[in-house]
């Protein structure tokens, strides 16, 4: 999960945060990483990818000194150029990760972009959404 996530901020994240702020990324402000519980928190169910540390809670996207903005907050992202950002990273995680999930997808990914490397049925499988 380190080295995808490595990879996948190196390869996609930084140059999508100079692209379109002409600053670097300075953080990410995450929640959830590896963390024992069931998914989306339910009392019963499936184990989440994050009780074996191949998933990450991604809330925002903290920029480098520069311009105006401090960080992009995935629930609520400040402008068009905030929301072509997400976009971009959206369509890039899903690409990098297994599976993507953030707001739209369903209520337990309203206010974050969850990325998880669990293999789905084939290995050619991701879930985006
Ligand atoms: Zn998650």
């Amino acid at each position: 999960m380190a080295r995808t996530l490595a990879d996948w901020l190196d390869r996609s994240v930084q140059p999508l945060v100079r692209g379109h702020f002409d600053r670097d990324l300075a953080a990410l402000r995450v929640g959830g990483g590896h963390e024992c519980r069931r998914r989306n928190r339910a009392s019963a169910g499936p184990i989440s990818e994050h009780a074996t540390g191949q998933a990450l809670d991604i809330f925002a996207f903290k920029l480098g000194s520069g311009g105006n903005a401090s960080e992009v907050v995935v629930e609520k992202p400040g402008g068009l150029a905030q929301n072509r950002f997400l976009d971009a990273v959206r369509q890039s995680a899903c690409g990098a990760f297994m599976t993507t999930l953030g707001p739209g997808s369903d209520a337990a990914h309203a206010n974050h972009l969850h990325v998880d490397i669990q293999e789905r049925r084939s290995r050619a499988s991701r879930f985006c959404q």
